[in-house]
């Protein structure tokens, strides 16, 4: 079967700076892949070329079937969550997530079914006329992740969305993040520096060391086989 994401040769350099080098990945319909290395090994940028935020300077990407390095973002129907996913706080929550509709110019009425029915997804249909300063920080980047979800998207990029949670709220998050990926069949690529969230939350894992994936595994695989030295002791560390 043809893969959903397929990166053919992706090679991005700013500059003389090669930030992604010659990488091969292939995603399928509905999985979550983490990327997952250490900072400034090139995960975010796979990710912004994806989103369509940056180009790819030598080779392909492909999204079931068709091209699209060079679609302008918005053609490409990717929701989009940020660590810094900054709500206007003059907004209440239906507001905020209605914001990338409006920008579009979704009418009215089908802007606020879209609304509801997104928040009605993460279950937050109830906090809608809140505003974000009146929610726990897990809320907040519940409504977020609603944002991203508005346009009924298939496909779902995060970069350490959960990065600014504490503990607990973290792994709470994780495992909500789990069960709307799988109730919702979204296939989802996300960034994190974290070995253990990686482990947990993938159906596989992309290891990156310098703008090149060292390993693409299941975590079992990952973490019982690690096929080079720096696999090991990147899954070895503790945060
Ligand atoms: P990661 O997400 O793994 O931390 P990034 O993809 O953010 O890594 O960054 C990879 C490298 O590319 C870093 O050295 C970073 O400084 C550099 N970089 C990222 N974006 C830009 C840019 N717009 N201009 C110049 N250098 C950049």
């Amino acid at each position: 079967m043809a893969p959903f994401i397929h990166f053919d040769q992706v090679t991005k350099s700013f500059g003389t700076l090669k930030v992604v080098d010659k990488l091969d990945l292939e995603v399928a319909k509905g999985e979550f892949v983490s990327l997952l290395g250490p900072s400034g090994s090139g995960k975010t940028t796979l990710l912004m070329m994806l989103a369509g935020f940056e180009q790819p300077t030598h080779g392909a990407i492909w999204l079931d079937g068709t091209r699209i390095e060079s679609l302008p973002s918005h053609k490409r129907n990717m929701g989009v969550v940020f660590q810094n996913y900054a709500l206007f706080p003059h907004m209440t929550v239906a507001e905020n997530v209605a914001f990338p509709l409006a920008m579009r110019g979704v009418g009215k009425a089908e802007a606020a079914a879209r609304v509801t029915r997104a928040l009605d997804m993460v279950r937050l249909g109830h906090l809608k006329d809140r505003r974000p300063a009146q929610l726990s920080g897990g809320q907040q980047q519940r409504v977020a992740l609603t944002r991203a979800l508005v346009f009924e998207p298939t496909v779902v990029l995060m970069d350490e969305p959960l990065g600014a949670l504490d503990k607990q709220l973290r792994e709470h998050m994780q495992l909500e993040l789990r069960d709307l990926h799988r109730t919702l069949g979204l296939t989802v690529i996300f960034v994190t520096h974290d070995q253990s969230e990686a482990l947990t939350m993938s159906d596989r894992i992309a290891v990156f060391n310098h703008g090149r994936i060292e390993q693409l595994d299941t975590p079992e695989g990952i973490y019982d086989r690690p096929r080079t030295r720096f696999v090991a002791e990147f899954i070895g560390e503790t945060n």
